[in-house]
């Protein structure tokens, strides 16, 4: 990192990537970026671990867990994290299998769901979802799932622990179906469960395979193969085969266009703790997840393989490093390619910055990314200059749309016991909500601002903080409303009335947006009568 100052004196280095005819669009296409969503204890940390080591990113499973402790007592300034062991911020692991090169984002495993989990998976182009076989769809599952369908993620469906007791694995696709209203596609099927789990058949190509062995398998003639009696106890066989037929036909063949839709999942089973079926996800994300996709703007629509690069960023991440005041910006690469060095505008301000250290993050490393391509995350460290959303490109001005912000339900105020620091209470609240920590608004009427989240650890989180990291002792209080809204209209001299007639209850957003401080849930309907005017909405699209 220390090399920051002579480098941005160097100019951009050689683009040899353009020169060669298909260069640029074969690395974009071999990208793959993705999250796993699962709710805590399906096996997402297991399954983490299992899939960097396929990709050759760890030597030794256990190491996912070793870097959460690691991170933990390196960062010890957040006590929270430490004290409940979670490990409160987004990361991402970059990693290689099969000539592919994955973006793994992970999604934070906290109890409380937060800004950062819809941000981080609106940066991803598909997900891996992970459901316990024992336990079937549980809520976190289905609120992950919720926003993925938001903008029609395509996923990729793993039933784990079937080593354990487990459900029939039909009523598991049917709870699928049912709860999620997403059609299955089963791509094997398990051969027994629980201790008697054997392995799986493979439904597209008559294959086995079988647990704690080769993962090639041993292809067999069809279900009826005689190989199959040998596996399970004769009357388990009988009703085994009739289930094979029945998924055969009632699912029919994996259609790929309706996967890229979101409108239907192949479904796999296995078991991440033994490291079987694994090699499924990765070859699925391989042959059917979607390379990185084009990204809309407010102007136009920037298609990955374009030749100049753009990036968005989508999170935020302060003290990775304690020593240093520095911030992480985590940038998704969404067109072109980008070198080390290359001088970018940052189109919010039109100032100009030199990419001097991006970063890749490995499971237990990070090092400087000489290049990247479209659907690439990359760190960027700065000193609080990029924003959630902010744009970085060749010279273009563009705007990214599809960044969310979501009306938070939890709005406190600050009480600050030594009045003579507002001055630094105010600045570093600016700093946490340009982080993505907080919402903040600002009342109109100069009245005290209001901060909102959406999951209640981020309170705790933003508590710890400004007492540890700014000194600043606070208590948090009511806020004198329930909800907020986002509010705006076509009509001009109606908007400069309403926002006269209820001055009171109108603050300012981070950008300068305006939003109505609702005192009740109640109250915001009858206003919402009474304006038809005004346009109110609870997700707000970053810029
Ligand atoms: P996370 O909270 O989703 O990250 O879940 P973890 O990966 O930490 O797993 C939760 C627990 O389930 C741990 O004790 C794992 O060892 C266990 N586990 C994960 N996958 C499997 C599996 O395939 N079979 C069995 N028997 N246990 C598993």
């Amino acid at each position: 990192d220390d090399k920051t100052a002579t480098d941005e004196l160097k100019p951009a280095a050689d683009a040899p990537a353009q020169g060669k005819p298909g260069k640029l669009a074969h690395e974009i296409s071999r990208r793959r970026t993705f999250a796993i969503i699962a709710h805590p204890d399906a096996g997402k940390t297991t399954l983490t671990e299992k899939l960097l080591l396929f990709g050759g990113a760890i030597q030794l499973a256990g190491q996912v867990k070793a870097k959460k402790d690691k991170r933990n007592t390196r960062s010890d300034w957040m006590a929270i994290e430490r004290s409940r062991g979670i490990s409160v911020v987004t990361s991402v692991m970059t990693f290689e299998y099969q000539d592919t090169v994955f973006n793994l984002l992970d999604t934070p495993g906290h109890e409380d769901f937060s800004d950062h989990t819809y941000r981080t998976l609106t940066a991803v182009d598909s997900a891996i979802m992970v459901i316990d076989a024992a336990r079937g769809i549980e809520s976190r599952t289905l609120k992950l799932f919720e926003i993925c369908r938001l903008r029609d993620i395509p996923i990729i469906t793993f039933i784990n622990k079937l080593d354990r007791e487990a459900q029939e694995p039909l009523e598991l696709l049917d709870e699928i179906e049912k709860t999620l209203a997403l059609d299955t596609a089963p791509m094997v099927w398990p051969i027994g469960k629980g201790r008697r789990f054997r392995g799986t058949y493979d439904l597209a190509t008559p294959r086995i395979r079988y647990i704690d062995q080769d993962p090639a398998g041993q292809p067999v003639s069809g279900p009826d193969d005689p190989i199959i009696d040998t596996l399970m106890e004769p009357e388990e066989v009988g009703p085994w085969r009739e289930e094979v037929s029945l998924v055969q036909d009632a699912c029919g063949s994996f259609d790929l266009k309706a996967f890229r839709e979101g409108t239907l999942t192949p479904v796999y089973f296995g078991s991440a703790l033994r490291n079987f079926g694994v090699r499924d996800l990765l070859d699925a994300l391989v042959s059917y997840a979607p390379p990185p996709r084009n990204q809309k703007a407010a102007t136009r629509t920037v298609e990955a393989a374009e030749d100049r690069m753009t990036g968005i960023i989508f999170k935020i991440q302060a003290n990775m490093d304690p020593n240093h005041r520095d911030r992480m910006a985590f940038m998704r690469v969404c067109s072109g390619r980008l070198t080390r060095g290359m001088k970018v505008k940052l189109v919010r301000t039109g100032k100009t910055m030199a990419l001097s250290a991006p970063q890749f993050f490995f499971a237990q490393d990070r090092s400087l990314a000489e290049e990247a391509y479209a659907g690439d995350v990359v760190g960027v460290p700065n000193r609080g200059v990029l924003r959630i959303g902010d744009a970085l490109t060749e010279g273009e001005d563009i705007t990214f749309l599809g960044i969310p912000s979501f009306a938070p339900e939890i709005l406190r105020r600050i009480h600050l016991n030594d009045a003579i620091r507002a001055k630094k209470l105010k600045d570093a609240l600016r700093e946490m909500a340009e982080e993505g920590v907080v919402q903040l608004f600002n009342p109109v009427d100069g009245s005290q601002p209001v901060v909102g989240v959406i999951g209640a650890l981020q309170l705790d989180v933003l508590g710890d903080r400004l007492t540890e990291e700014y000194g600043l002792p606070i208590a948090f209080e009511a806020a004198p409303c329930d909800t907020v809204r986002w509010f705006s209209s076509d009509d001009a001299a109606a908007l400069k009335k309403f926002l006269e007639r209820y001055r009171s209850t109108i603050a300012q957003d981070l950008d300068g947006d305006y939003v109505y401080l609702a005192p009740s849930i109640y109250n915001l309907s009858s206003t919402q009568e009474r304006h038809p005017e005004i346009k109110f909405a609870n997700v707000k699209s970053v810029n």
